[in-house]
């Protein structure tokens, strides 16, 4: 059992915390927001007041925000990890971020004597509540090892991929053939809802066959039923993409395909759609074919 300090109770991070208490761990949260803190102490857990007295103590930091700015705030901020977190906490970064922003963090965390991983995720709401996410690691060996507990306690599959940053190139890696798959998917309730066809059983038939996935498996009821409810929010996928496209220009490599759905999920933000699921991609293939 471990003395954990969790900041960021959203979508993911709660229930990610209440599975943290339930395997045992002293979990004291904190999020600007009250909905998260409430959850966790409805399940058992601590509230703190902010950064500092969520990190007195702890063994272990986890982090689950949502975007670069909100992670450099809470490590860099004058109330920060980095200012308040004793020398030898293990500091696990569950966001999806640029990985420069994971290395710059980690770097600044190990002058300070703290033990930083990036440990971006994949899975969804559904794996967060489940406790079966994929966990994507970057950082020293020996950290990722300390780390086990709490991976498992929140997810299934567990690799470590290279050093500090490696888990956000994989993540990003990760998002493009999300986003690409739930775009095929929008493509293909459309064309076969606009030929007339059963989409209901075409999808169920197809969910069958080689085009199997967990995104048809998980989404194919909601778009159907075009219940769009976050989820993944399109803003969040937004910045993932972005994330992709970057890293694909510092590797030198060309991402057709990404480049493309990054367009889609763009057109998606711009119509209004930002705070919707990123299944809501299944919008803008209807307004492009006049549905
Ligand atoms: P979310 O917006 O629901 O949760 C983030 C939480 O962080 C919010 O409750 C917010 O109030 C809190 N927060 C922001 N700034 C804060 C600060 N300074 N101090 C304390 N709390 C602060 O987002 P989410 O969907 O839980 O996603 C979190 C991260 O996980 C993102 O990087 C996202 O890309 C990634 N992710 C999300 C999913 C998903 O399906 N939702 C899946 C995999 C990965």
């Amino acid at each position: 059992m471990s003395k954990i300090g969790f900041i960021g109770l959203g979508i993911m991070g709660a229930p990610m915390a209440a599975h943290l208490v339930r395997a045992g761990h002293d979990v004291t949260g904190y999020d600007v927001a009250p909905k998260g803190v409430d959850a966790l102490v409805a399940a058992g857990g601590e509230a703190a007041s902010g950064v500092p007295a969520a990190v007195a103590g702890a063994e272990v930091v986890v982090t689950m925000l949502p975007q670069d700015e909100h992670v450099e705030a809470v490590y860099f901020g004058p109330d920060g990890v980095l200012e308040n977190a004793a020398p030898g906490t293990l500091c696990i970064d569950f966001s999806t971020i640029r990985p420069e922003t994971s290395i710059r963090v980690a770097e600044a965390g190990r002058e300070r004597g703290l033990r930083v991983l990036d440990a971006p995720v994949s899975g969804g709401e559904k794996g967060a509540q489940d406790a079966v996410l994929s966990i994507m690691v970057g950082g020293d060996e020996a950290d990722v090892a300390a780390a086990a507990p709490v991976f498992e306690a929140v997810g299934r599959t567990v690799a470590r991929v290279g050093g500090s940053g490696a888990g956000q190139y994989v993540k990003a890696a990760n998002q493009l053939i999300v986003g690409g798959t739930y775009a095929l998917v929008a493509e293909a309730i459309v064309l076969m809802e606009a030929a007339g066809v059963d989409a209901r059983a075409g999808i169920d038939v197809i969910a069958g066959g080689l085009a199997a996935s967990r995104i048809l498996d998980l989404k194919r009821e909601s778009m159907l039923d075009r219940e769009f409810a976050p989820g993944f929010r399109i803003d969040l996928h937004h910045k993932d993409m972005g994330i992709a496209t970057a890293a694909a220009r510092s590797a030198g490599v060309s991402l057709p395909m990404t480049g493309m759905v990054a367009q889609l999920i763009a057109a998606a933000r711009a119509r209004g759609y930002g705070s919707l699921d990123h299944s809501a991609l299944l919008k803008v293939v209807e307004d492009l074919s006049g549905r």
